[in-house]
C-alpha cells in the first residue's frame, strides 16, 4: 500500500484552519501567556520510519503546558511502575482540569494523571526519585526531540509560580490527606518548569514519537516504555487527555491525545505516526480551535479509527 501524502495533507490544514485563527481567545490566568499573539498555526507528523513533515509558523516556539503532562506520567511510569496507580486514578474526572472538590471526597487521590492534581502528585512521585528533577525532564525533551538547545520559558515559569495558588491548595490538600511526600512549593517549581519547557511542532512530535511506536524512541533510540504500558497511556489519553472535551475530541477525531493551554495538542495513531499541533485561540474548555479542526481533518483524510 503506498504511504499517504502527509506533506500534502498538512499543507492542506494551513489554508482549511485560516478562517479559524481569529476564533476564541488565548490562554490569560497569567500575564506571560496572554501576551501570545493569537493569529499562528503550526502542524508536524513524524511516522514510525521516521519521516518527519511540517507545515505553518514551524520555526514558532511555544510552551507545551499541559501537554508536559504525558512525559511527567512516562517519567513515573518508568520508576514505579503499577505502584503509582497507588497515588492517582484512572478515571475521567468529569469536573475541570483544576477542580479541588473531588479531590476532597476521593480522599486525597485524584481521578486521572492529566487533569492539575493528578499531574501534580505524579511529580511529587518523580521528585522523590530524581536528584535533579527539572533537568531530567528537561533532557528528556532534549534528547527524544534532537535538539541540547531546548529551554525552559523561564518568564512563563515564574508567573506561573506566582499565581500558583490554586494548584498549591490542591497539593496541600493532598498533603492532608497523606499522598504528598516533599516540600509542596519546591514540586510546584518543578511542575511549572515542565509546563514552561518551550519546543517547537516538529520537536515536539519527535519528543512524543514513542507514544505512536510502541514506546520506541527512534531518535533517542530508548525504548521508554513497554509496548503494553504505551497502549495504557494511550487509552488514558483517549479518555481523559482533552480535558471536558475528551468525549466530543474522540468522537471528533477519534486518536488518543493531549491538549494544553497554550494551544498545543499532540495526538496519536498507534503504528503509524505521532501529530503535534499548535495554534493559540482556545475555546471554551481550553482546547485549540484551530487544531482540533485540523486533527479531525487529517482523521478524515486518512479515514482513522481508533478501534
Ligand atoms: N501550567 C498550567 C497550570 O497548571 C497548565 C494548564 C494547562 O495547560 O492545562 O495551571
Amino acid at each position: 500500500m503506498t504511504s499517504p501524502d502527509y506533506q500534502a495533507l498538512l499543507d492542506a490544514t494551513v489554508t482549511r484552519v485560516k478562517p479559524l485563527l481569529a476564533q476564541g481567545k488565548v490562554a490569560d490566568y497569567i500575564p506571560a501567556l496572554a501576551e501570545v499573539a493569537q493569529q499562528q498555526y503550526a502542524i508536524a507528523l513524524v511516522t514510525n520510519d521516521g519521516q518527519c513533515f511540517y507545515a505553518g509558523d514551524s520555526e514558532a516556539r511555544f510552551t507545551i503546558q499541559s501537554v508536559s503532562k504525558v512525559m511527567t506520567l512516562t517519567l513515573a511510569l518508568q520508576r514505579y511502575g503499577e505502584t503509582l496507580w497507588q497515588r492517582v486514578g484512572k478515571e475521567p474526572s468529569g469536573t475541570a482540569f483544576n477542580s479541588l472538590t473531588q479531590l476532597e471526597f476521593e480522599h486525597g487521590i485524584p481521578r486521572n494523571p492529566f487533569i492539575n492534581a493528578g499531574a501534580i502528585v505524579t511529580c511529587d512521585a518523580l521528585f522523590s526519585r530524581l536528584s535533579a528533577p527539572i533537568h531530567s525532564m528537561l533532557e528528556a525533551f532534549r534528547i527524544q526531540a534532537g535538539n541540547s538547545k531546548i529551554i525552559i520559558d523561564k518568564k512563563v515559569a515564574n508567573s506561573e509560580y506566582e499565581h500558583r495558588h490554586r494548584n498549591a491548595a490542591m497539593a496541600h490538600l493532598m498533603k492532608s490527606f497523606g499522598n504528598f511526600d516533599n516540600q509542596v512549593d519546591e514540586v510546584l517549581r518543578a511542575y511549572f518548569s515542565y509546563c514552561a519547557i518551550e519546543l517547537n511542532a516538529l520537536e515536539l512530535a519527535k519528543a512524543y514519537s514513542y507514544l505512536s511506536n510502541h514506546g520506541f524512541c527512534q531518535f533517542s533510540k530508548q525504548q521508554l516504555l513497554t509496548a503494553r504500558q504505551t497502549k495504557q497511556l494511550n487509552s488514558l489519553l483517549f479518555t481523559s487527555g482533552l480535558y471536558d472535551a475528551a468525549g466530543d475530541f474522540a468522537y471528533r477525531v477519534g486518536m488518543p491525545g493531549k491538549s494544553g493551554v497554550s494551544g498545543t495538542i499532540v495526538a496519536v495513531v498507534p503504528g503509524k505516526f505521532t501529530v503535534a499541533v499548535w495554534s493559540p485561540g482556545l475555546d471554551k474548555v481550553g482546547n485549540s480551535i484551530a487544531g482540533i479542526a485540523a486533527l479531525e481533518y487529517l482523521s478524515m483524510q486518512l479515514d482513522v479509527c481508533a478501534f
